[in-house]
């Protein structure tokens, strides 16, 4: 055979199925004038080209430099092979494998096609609400099984009519083999049913549900990944009847805008937001709100705005013809996991929702919507150090030469280059998996910690962390947890042989795992965290990590949260601490804040807090007897959490005294926090082994100030630059001791952008490379990541 032709077999992994990829490497083959032809298989896409060698290489370039917009590509590995003159390309049918470890891609919002041929009078898929292709759709929730096609997809009762089975077969085409395509002659259909299903004759499902919407009804609507519930966003009415039957009493609702120009008469939308609100992944992001543009009830008494764009051909429909903003939350009663089989949600939604939005199209997998904090770019108000940068920090360690793992903290990335940050992720995200730098000896399930649960199954060097699942409290989400491992499980081809747990031991969670028959490994809460940063980052540490949260269970049996953890990913040393304080009442502290408060006067005021405060007036029936509690230690367990910390000061200043949500008082003040503010609190560290960091000397502070009559929005924000300040110090300490000058945070408290910009300041200008989230939620929902990695790296150490 001549050198003038040369033939090479590739083979591609990562998510490179559903997303166009063979109608890709076709056409370009074909463009190319290539030979060969391309397949998919259990373990990804594979193809042989044959041509010219400039081609051939031009080929391989290509497919790497510019893939379809849904693919991801891990790796590709191609070969040289002998040529033998084929003529033509093809597409080689799809082969049931004995691996499996093709990976599903994640449902993607509407592309810009598919929405110019929905509002195209002439297109044959005018107005209709499933209309999608490769480049766009649902993916993840509608997937049953793998190999992904689309007798494994909730798309396989419905038979493609002639014209769109040609288009499904056409390599030109954009709907190659996408797996759901449909038209209104063969696909899914709307309907609107009333109260508890019953069917409603409506000519026009759309038009009838957007017009109950415009007259302030409650709608229940079928979306990617279960069911919502809807009311115009500006109907005072509508809202308020909305919360008043979900039972949800302060918990902000979210709100759909049609598009960017929707969303900025709503909120402040920056460069940073703007990219998120528009991305395929389609997250709520939370905003600054502006003020008087929805319902007070969309979002009582908060600054914020949790506000996302249509995803779905159908919420693009709605909202034209309801012709102004949505409010689209959760279809579920309180506590419960979201709805999402229509009879659950028939009869679950009847007393909230006057009519159903549906249609027949089931959903696989339930999937809530992801939600992301935007930010970065500036940090308003947000103080040097003003201690100089002493000599102290190891060479080399600088932030200077490192790669920017929290780009625009210190205000030298160009503007509006700022970053996400993920409070929960789910749809859009997942099941895209977390690659890690070291791989798993053997494959991993990670069982998540209790509240905002997640799972998460590992094997190779891939970490699937699942879906948002909910707090484990009930026997629904519970099921819904075991069923989604056991999905996980079949979908990635991952058996797993060691599962690790929290070491709390009432978390159902936990008790799930060790009724399991394998080798199991604890990982203490924090550590988990600090690892699931790491994880986030690439990074095996050691790391100076900074877990600040609600609580988590300690290796001595009490409530851990304020914690500064010389980690790296097999294990750990609590090198400091926040003090510990009782919690008066145990759980009904972390529902009343202003207990903690009670907790906290004691501990900074030995001899009796200052004579007026409100909180103790707004409290007085109960205060004694919780003073008393927190002396004797009876139902009162000790904690060092920070969250707590918030929670005393949040009730001290007024802001609430009782919580309806986890982390609302914290929420709340952050939000009172006056940007602008300067000053900070201080506080004592004492210790020789693990030092102890008296959060009581803030409140000292607090207390003096709010006395002294300092307006209340200063006051929080001295006391946000105060934990910053002590995030510093307890760093400065521990790399004085341990010598390490690197820092992970992570722990619930730092979805407080306040706090992480000024710590992360604060630690720059001191020296420290700080690791920061992105991909990965900083609270509880990313845990079960860090169980994997832990779990991994102690079975490779044999341990
Ligand atoms: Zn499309
Ligand atoms: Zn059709």
């Amino acid at each position: 055979m001549s050198s003038d032709v040369a033939r090479v077999s590739v083979r591609v992994t990562g998510t490179v199925q559903g997303v166009g990829f063979r109608p890709f490497v076709y056409s370009l083959a074909a463009r190319l004038g290539l030979s060969g032809f391309v397949g998919n298989d259990s373990a990804g896409v594979f193809a042989e080209v044959e041509g010219a060698p400039a081609a051939v290489a031009e080929f391989l370039a290509a497919m790497e430099r510019d893939p379809p917009p849904l693919a991801r590509i891990d790796q590709v590995v191609t070969k040289n092979m002998r040529p033998y003159g084929g003529t033509g390309f093809s597409i080689a049918p799809s082969a049931p494998g004995a691996r499996r470890t093709a990976l599903v891609s994640a449902d993607s919002a509407t592309c810009a096609d598919c929405l110019a041929e929905l509002r195209d009078p002439a297109d044959r898929r005018y107005a209709y609400p499933f209309i999608n292709c490769t480049n766009c759709g649902p993916r993840f929730t509608i997937v049953a099984d793998v190999p992904y096609d689309r007798p494994n997809t909730t798309m396989a009762p419905f038979a493609m009519c002639e014209r769109c089975a040609a288009e499904y077969h056409d390599p030109a085409n954009r709907r190659f083999h996408a797996q759901p395509v449909c038209c209104p002659a063969c696909g899914p259909r709307l309907s609107l049913r009333g109260r508890g299903g019953a069917a409603v004759p409506a000519g026009d499902p759309l038009a009838a549900a957007a017009a109950l919407l415009r007259d302030g009804g409650v709608l229940a609507v079928k979306g990617l990944g279960g069911y919502h519930l809807a009311v115009a966003a500006r109907i005072e009415a509508a809202a308020a009847a909305l919360r008043a039957r979900k039972h949800r009493e302060d918990k902000p609702f979210a709100v759909m805008a049609a598009g960017l120009a929707a969303a900025r008469e709503l909120a402040e939308v920056d460069q940073t937001a703007a990219a998120l609100l528009t991305s395929p992944r389609r997250p709520i992001v939370l905003l600054p709100r502006r003020p008087g543009t929805v319902a007070a009830a969309v979002a009582p008494g908060n600054r914020q705005l949790g506000v996302m764009l249509p995803y779905t051909p159908l919420h693009h429909l709605l909202l034209e013809a309801v012709g102004g903003p949505i409010v689209l939350t959760s279809g579920n009663l309180s506590d419960e996991p979201i709805a999402y089989r229509d009879e659950d949600a028939f009869t679950g939604l009847a007393p909230i929702a006057d009519a159903f939005l549906t249609h027949d199209r089931a959903i696989h997998t339930r999937t809530d919507d992801s939600v992301v904090r935007a930010w970065g770019g500036r940090v308003a108000g947000s103080e040097p150090a003003g201690r100089g940068v002493a000599g102290s920090e190891p060479a080399g360690r600088g932030v200077a030469g490192s790669e920017p793992a929290w780009g625009g903290v210190a205000g030298s990335e160009p503007a509006g280059r700022g970053r996400e940050m993920v409070i929960r992720r789910s749809r859009g995200y997942v099941p895209e998996p977390v690659t890690v730098a070291a791989a798993f000896p053997r494959p991993v399930l990670a069982c998540g910690a209790e509240l905002k649960n997640t799972f998460c199954l590992a094997a190779g060097d891939r970490a699937f962390l699942s879906h948002h699942i909910g707090d484990l409290e009930n026997a629904a989400t519970l099921r819904s947890f075991t069923e989604g491992i056991e999905h996980f499980a079949r979908l990635f081809g991952i058996e797993p042989e060691v599962v690790a747990y929290d070491l709390h031991p009432e978390y159902l969670s936990t008790k799930y795992a060790l009724d399991l028959d394998m080798d199991s490994c604890g990982v203490q809460h924090h550590h988990a965290h600090i690892a699931s940063c790491l994880a986030d980052n690439g990074h095996a540490g050691p790391v100076i990590g900074v877990a600040f949260d609600g609580t988590g269970y300690g290796t001595d049996g009490t409530l851990w949260g304020g914690e500064f953890l010389v980690a790296d990913l097999a294990g750990f040393e609590r090198a400091g601490h926040l003090a510990p304080v009782p919690m008066p009442g145990g759980a009904a502290a972390i529902r009343q804040p202003w207990r903690m408060t009670a907790a906290y006067l004691r501990a900074a005021f030995p001899s009796g807090p200052p004579a007026g405060l409100d909180v103790v007036k707004r409290n007085d029936r109960n205060w004694a007897a919780v003073i008393q509690m927190a002396e004797r230690g009876v139902n009162a367990p000790v904690s060092s959490s920070a969250g707590r910390l918030f929670d005393a000061v949040a009730a001290l200043l007024s802001v609430r005294d009782t919580i309806n949500y986890e982390g609302q008082a914290a929420v709340e003040l952050e939000q009172l926090a006056d940007p602008g503010a300067t000053g900070a609190y201080g506080c004592e560290i004492t210790g020789q082994g693990p030092f102890c960091i008296e959060g009581a000397g803030l409140v000292r502070a607090v207390t003096g100030e709010l006395t002294e009559g300092v307006p209340a929005p200063v006051i929080a924000a001295r006391f946000h630059n105060g934990i910053a300040a002590l995030i510093e110090d307890g760093c400065v300490l521990a790399r004085e001791r341990y010598g390490l000058g690197e820092v992970a945070l992570s722990g619930g408290v730092f979805q407080n952008l306040l706090v992480t910009e000024r710590a992360a300041a604060r630690l720059a200008a001191r020296g420290f490379r700080v690791l920061l989230h992105s991909r990965v939620p900083c609270n509880d929902g990313g845990i079960s990541l860090g169980q994997a990695v832990v779990a991994g790296s102690r079975d490779r150490a044999g341990r």
